[in-house]
């Protein structure tokens, strides 16, 4: 049996803020605003999974206005969901995500990304794919306001 689930996620861009995405520290002037580490990729596929599970969303499970989860690792919540899909008897099969950000390029660091899930959602790397987009210079993203994460997960039901 398989489920899927689909996940969005956005945060506004600051200066004096660092840029986390998928447990990687992007070299940006800008960083996303939040208040655990504002990393919208990590945000967007533990909400994909959420979704799969019909289990909420991350704010469902880890409300912004609880101190516990000020500048929290989002790694660290993405393995509190995962741990939440094995108690469901579900596993990861694959994960699609694209990230939308006017700068910089991140052509060079989503490997570094795609490692980190992978070992999260306890995947092969070849199993969490991460594209990176722009917004063409046009709406938030594409003037430096935002930026946007969307993610799809595939669940199946353990064998046994
Ligand atoms: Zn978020």
């Amino acid at each position: 049996m398989f489920r899927v689930g689909i996940g969005t996620d956005t945060h506004r861009l600051i200066e004096g803020r660092p840029l986390i995405l998928g447990g990687v520290r992007v070299e940006s002037d800008r960083g996303a605003e939040g208040h655990s580490d504002a990393d919208a990729l990590t945000h967007a596929v533990s909400d994909a999974v959420l979704g799969a599970l019909c289990e909420g969303d991350l704010g469902v499970h880890f409300p912004d206005n609880d101190s516990q989860w000020k500048d929290a690792d989002s790694l660290e919540l993405l393995a509190r969901v995962i741990w939440l899909a094995h108690e469901h008897g579900y596993r990861i099969v694959n994960v699609d995500a694209t990230v939308m950000l006017e700068q910089p390029k991140l052509r060079h660091t989503v490997a570094g990304m795609r490692a980190n899930l992978a070992k999260t959602l306890n995947v092969e790397v070849d199993c969490v794919s991460v594209k990176a987009k722009t917004g063409e210079r046009i709406d938030a993203v594409g003037r430096g306001e935002a930026v946007t994460v969307q993610a799809i997960v595939l669940l199946a039901k353990e064998s046994n």
